[in-house]
């Protein structure tokens, strides 16, 4: 049985031998040595176990930071990419061909919104976008051709808790994949426990947590890592979005300090929360009790991580909003960058950033309005004084 921490899961990984380094060593190869013709011929044909044919495919350093993951998500494998982008492509490509039809949720990260609007039409892959939140429109977008319910676990940036246990019901009655993007919600959710098939992430962000660099993974029962890493039908082996062993190593280490970290970016975001509501501004973190899946949330977090490092708050408009967000770099609270997960704060307005590739109508729809600030709050040690900071920020919009 699995640990059901899944920082002990990760954590139970690491083995190392007597005066082996404490950090695995890297594999800096792009190829591998085979002792025979046939033994490279049962290689190719996947006869062979445990063999590593060309770096594309596999590499032990990778292999390392995808157990890892596989532990961290509680999927049977995992498969390690350049992006978190090329996460998501990949598994859709993998599984949907021409003709095919996908029910995903209107909210999400702008470039897998995009990716889903404008892309995949030419691929003739059919795409419906619903409220994530109403089972009733997910169940009714379903058709004979549907072979993907998508989500983000915690959506981008207005944080809608999906509800996955119900979403995997309804998938699986129709013999349909989940899929989920588990990015905002490393340790608190872990998507494969309540009925996904497949977890996507953007390492980019919490799980590396330190911004210098962009990745991805897959995680997925054996069957499908396999099938995408397949020498002749593999979309991720053909397509070649492959992490460069050197990355993988660095986010490996980042890796053991993710439940920490996760703990400390819960705590903060929901000190500030609580202090936008207490001041009566329109406040999004699914901690509050005025989030209105706030006890969803609680029935699918794993205990002791929190309620995640995201929030957003709704100044009004786009001016307002820019100027609060100059106002907190000048009090070096945090940088106006897009991303998440740093251990500084991070925050920009999503209407115009990362999310500015949905059209403005589908955003309004959406509940997205051009004031909403999203803040990925740091690690800092001092949370109230980070607040006197955000206070004077906010003084200065009056
Ligand atoms: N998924 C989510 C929820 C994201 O926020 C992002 C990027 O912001 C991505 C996926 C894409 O990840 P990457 O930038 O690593 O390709």
């Amino acid at each position: 049985m699995p640990h059901p921490d899944p920082a002990v899961r990760v954590q139970d990984t690491l083995r190392t031998m007597e005066h082996d380094g404490v950090n695995p060593a890297i594999t800096d190869s792009s190829t591998f040595q085979f002792e025979t013709g046939n033994s490279m011929t049962a290689c190719f044909d996947g006869k062979l176990e445990g063999c590593f044919l060309y770096g594309r495919h596999w590499n032990p350093t990778n292999l390392i930071l995808s157990r890892a993951i596989a532990a961290l998500e509680n999927s049977e494998s995992a498969w390690v990419t350049a992006s978190g982008m090329a996460a998501i492509t990949n598994v859709i490509l993998q599984i949907c061909s021409s003709g095919d039809h996908i029910i995903t949720s209107v909210t999400s990260y702008g470039g897998t919104y995009a990716f889903f609007k404008n892309l995949l039409p030419r691929f003739n892959i059919e795409v419906s976008f619903v409220d994530i939140s109403d089972l009733s429109a997910v169940e009714a977008a379903i058709r004979p051709a549907t072979k993907v319910i998508y989500t983000e676990s915690l959506t981008n940036p207005l944080l809608v808790v999906a509800d996955l246990p119900k979403l995997a019901g309804i998938a699986h009655a129709h013999g349909i994949k989940l899929v989920v993007d588990n990015t905002f919600s490393p340790m608190i959710i872990t998507p494969v426990d309540h009925g996904a098939d497949v977890v996507v992430h953007s390492l980019t962000k919490f799980i590396n947590g330190k911004s210098d660099c962009i990745a991805g993974v897959i995680c997925a029962d054996t069957d499908f890592i396999s099938s995408i890493s397949d020498v002749n039908s593999g979309v991720s082996m053909l397509l070649g979005p492959v992490l460069d062993p050197m990355r993988s190593s660095s986010i490996h280490k980042n890796l053991f300090t993710l439940h920490i970290r996760m703990q400390k970016h819960g705590h903060n975001a929901a000190f500030i929360a609580e202090k936008f509501k207490s001041m009566g501004y329109p406040v999004i973190y699914p901690g509050l009790k005025s989030h209105r899946q706030h006890e969803l949330m609680k029935s699918l977090m794993n205990p002791g991580y929190g309620f995640g490092g995201i929030l957003a708050v709704d100044l009004g408009t786009r001016e307002k909003a820019n100027a609060f967000m100059v106002g907190m770099q000048k009090r070096h609270i945090g940088y106006l960058a897009v991303s998440l997960g740093y251990y500084k704060t991070l925050f920009s307005n999503s209407g115009s950033s990362t999310s500015s590739e949905i059209p403005e109508e589908v955003q309004r729809s959406m509940g997205l309005s051009e004031g909403l600030v999203r803040i990925s709050m740091g690690l800092d040690q001092d949370i109230e004084r980070t607040w006197d900071g955000i206070q004077e920020s906010l003084a200065e919009l009056s």
